[in-house]
């Protein structure tokens, strides 16, 4: 895990970054301090839950060493300095403070499964046990009218402090009426006004709830819409992916946890500590990439030698996210690793704009900083280089080649 820590740090201070992760000794005083003042100040308030890390891990047979190593690659995700560690570990034994009400809308529950249905949890996934998950309708024992009243309860108990969780898209068409839940048939969209409503801040977790996701695929026969379409006066962090990585979603709410704001987000509303990346910035292929050495077909030598997957559609240059750094199932493996390019699924609509297995000529593609929309190539440009000609000659030869298919 040392090693892990080290690969996020040289990755995130890598030349071409586009976070400043050196803000200096005095912000970072001065940070150290207001995060402890806040823990200080969480340590006196109530617990929400009675479940602690340090059971958590004990009934899974992890060490305290352990959970060491997960702090240091925490804070490393987090862009922390190593000194940071302590108060990160401290944050997640005072995680049982934050109470989270977890809705599911228009979805599989595929981000819950991800992280409830490993054989061997990771860290990241056991800290959700530790949070006083107050109402989470996938896991919980309660239905019906007891369900409905425990969630009354939670957010009145609650009020205007519990993270309200979103898993799904929201269905705006026919009034709403492709979802409802309880007994008075209360839309999905109301149902999420009212939770929100009551909240400190809202989490969109997978590609549905932030961006509509699968369900807004065309002909979005639905009305399929993502949580900031509806919710217009909370804060909003986006964790898209499909399914979201847990390690963002437990960095999202350490950060809350450590600091009582949300961190720092992009021009789509996804924190820059996970999403301030593109998945070709830092994939395993790019040296192929470079050199020109690619897939062309499924099982050919390219493939059985690891080779670039841009030709069989790899959508890692203009895809936004932190897999190729954090990868998934601590850090054994991530979708390029397995073999097949990266769909762009934490990408608005990337359902029909990234999900093919064939290059783009013409996607229009923004900087996580905001900016203007440039294709493929300018941005590669812009930030790449050779790398944004590589991409370039690639896209054009891929247009090339689908017009004499046309033609043909
Ligand atoms: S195109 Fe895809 S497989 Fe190739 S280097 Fe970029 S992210 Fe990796
Ligand atoms: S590699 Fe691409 S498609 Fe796969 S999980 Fe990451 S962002 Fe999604």
């Amino acid at each position: 895990m040392e090693d892990r820590r080290d690969m996020l740090m040289s990755m995130f201070s890598a030349k071409g970054a586009k976070i400043d992760t050196n803000k200096g000794d005095e912000y970072y005083n001065k940070l150290l301090k207001n995060m402890n003042d806040r823990l200080d100040m969480l340590e006196n308030s109530d617990v929400a839950s009675k479940t602690s890390i340090t059971q958590v891990l004990d009934a899974q047979g992890l060490t305290r060493r352990d959970f060491m190593k997960w702090a240091s690659a925490a804070c490393a995700m987090l862009m922390l300095p190593p000194t940071f560690t302590p108060t990160i570990l401290r944050a997640a034994e005072l995680m049982n403070r934050v109470p989270v009400i977890w809705i599911e809308l228009q979805d599989c529950a595929g981000n819950s499964e991800a992280i409830l249905r490993s054989d061997a949890p990771t860290i990241d996934e056991l800290i959700l046990d530790v949070l006083s998950l107050e109402f989470n309708e996938t896991i919980m024992v309660a239905a019906g009218h007891q369900a409905e009243e425990h969630l009354h309860e939670a957010m009145e108990h609650f009020k205007g402090k519990y993270l309200c969780v979103v898993e799904g898209a929201i269905p705006l068409k026919m009034d709403g009426y492709y979802g409802t839940i309880g007994a008075k048939a209360q839309t999905f969209k109301d149902h999420l006004l009212e939770v929100a409503g009551n909240s400190a801040a809202v989490v969109a977790v997978g590609t549905c709830a932030t961006f509509g996701g699968v369900p807004a695929a065309s002909p979005n026969p639905t009305g399929a819409v993502g949580v900031q379409d509806v919710v217009k006066n909370k804060p909003i962090i986006n964790i898209p992916a499909c399914p979201a990585n847990p390690a963002n979603i437990t960095g999202t709410i350490l950060h809350y946890v450590l600091t009582g704001q949300i961190p720092e987000l992009d021009h789509l509303n996804r924190p820059k500590f996970a999403f301030g990346y593109r998945i070709h910035d830092n994939c395993e292929r790019r040296a192929h990439f470079d050199a020109g050495e690619y897939v062309e077909e499924w099982g050919d030598e390219g493939a059985k030698n690891n080779f670039c997957l841009y030709k069989m559609g790899c959508k890692g240059p203009m895809t936004f996210n932190n897999c190729s750094i954090v990868r998934y199932n601590e850090a054994v493996n991530w979708p390029i690793g397995a073999g097949h390019g990266c769909i762009g699924c934490s990408e608005p609509q990337f359902w029909d704009k990234y999900a093919t297995e064939r290059p783009m000529a013409d996607s229009r593609i923004k900087a996580p900083t905001g900016g203007v929309e440039k294709s493929v190539d300018e941005f590669g440009l812009g930030l790449l280089t050779a790398t944004g000609i590589g991409i370039g000659i690639h896209a054009a030869i891929s247009a090339t080649a689908g017009k004499k298919e046309e033609e043909k």
